[in-house]
């Protein structure tokens, strides 16, 4: 019925990351014109069948999708907010990576100068954009993700979270953190067993198999989490605080760092003092759920 599946696209930023942006449009078929502050980045893209534009006004008219990738939103708005360049009318999707409220203040600038604005999150690297393990999340107007999903597909998996479009960045850092600390946890178990003389990769499939199944659980204590009700249907707060303790006292003893635990056991302790050891493991949403500073019990106040 339409075009889409090969409609013009313009890449703003041509990092590694934008040329990686570039490339895959230019693979999926669409017409792609890129625009870079260091022009010569351009070539290898242009040899691949890009079209260089020789300004940015050129760049943001020669598309009905402009995708912008560059270090930062300072850059963004640096490049784009600068004297005598027209958004009126342009579409741009946002990928580079920042805050929310960064998001945010972005989409307020850009709708006041007339663009249609959603911003992204990229939740991958250079090589795997334009392959289906390349997740990338947009937040901001339904009918304008809509109207370039079949577009943005090129790039990867691509999700619309929501109006807000602050929520792809805070989905992107909710990603980290879980990320960071499931590297972490495995970390602190291979030092432990590195002390005993198991090497990392005998531990391995051990801790992977814990690791997907304690992801099992998220469903159900999600469930928890939104109803607001703990009941300690396999474990109570405090019989997992005995273990932590465990893992502090083993850390301690095989001479490896006990950081982790300490911070671990010490919210879980801040739970219980609250009452919730009867509880079942969320009830801690509620210390993550609010700043430390300043309570009883905050790290580093002994
Ligand atoms: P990069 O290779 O350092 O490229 C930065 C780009 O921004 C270049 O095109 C640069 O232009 C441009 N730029 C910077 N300041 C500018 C300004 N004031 N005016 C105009 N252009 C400006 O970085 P990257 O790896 O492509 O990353 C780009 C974005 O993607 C970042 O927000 C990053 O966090 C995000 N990201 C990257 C990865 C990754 O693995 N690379 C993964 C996820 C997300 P010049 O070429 O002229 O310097």
């Amino acid at each position: 019925m339409n075009n889409t599946h090969h409609a013009p696209v313009t890449v703003i930023g041509l990092g590694l990351m934008g040329q990686a942006l570039a490339g895959a449009f230019l693979r999926a078929g669409h017409p792609t014109t890129v625009w870079n502050r260091t022009s010569a980045k351009a070539a290898p893209l242009v040899a691949e069948g890009a079209r260089s534009a020789p300004t940015l006004h050129e760049a943001l008219t020669a598309s009905p999708l402009t995708v912008v990738c560059l270090t930062d939103y300072d850059a963004v708005h640096e490049l784009l907010g600068a004297p005598g360049v027209e958004l009126g009318g342009t579409t741009l999707v946002n990928l580079t990576s920042g805050s929310s409220a960064q998001a945010r203040a972005a989409a307020a600038w850009a709708e006041e100068r007339g663009a249609r604005y959603l911003d992204g999150a990229l939740m991958a690297v250079p090589p795997v954009i334009g392959t289906a393990e390349a997740v990338i999340l947009h937040s901001g107007p339904e009918e304008v993700f809509a109207a370039h999903e079949p577009t943005l597909a090129a790039l990867g998996t691509v999700t619309h979270l929501g109006a807000d479009p602050g929520l792809a960045s805070l989905y992107d850092v909710a990603g980290l953190a879980m990320m960071w600390s499931v590297l972490n946890a495995w970390l602190q178990g291979t030092a432990l067993l590195a002390a005993a003389g198991v090497d990392a990769a005998t531990y391995a499939p051990f801790a992977r198999q814990i690791a997907a199944g304690v992801a099992d659980w998220l469903p159900g204590y999600a469930e928890q989490i939104d109803k607001g009700s703990f009941p300690a249907e396999v474990a109570a707060l405090e019989t997992d605080a005995r273990a932590m303790e465990h893992l502090i006292e083993e850390s301690e003893a095989m001479g490896v760092n006990a950081e982790l635990p300490r911070l671990i056991k010490t919210m879980a302790d801040r739970a219980i003092a609250a009452g919730h050891g009867g509880e079942q493991y969320p009830v801690l949403i509620e210390e993550f759920g609010r700043p430390y500073e300043g309570r009883a019990g905050a790290l580093g106040e002994g």
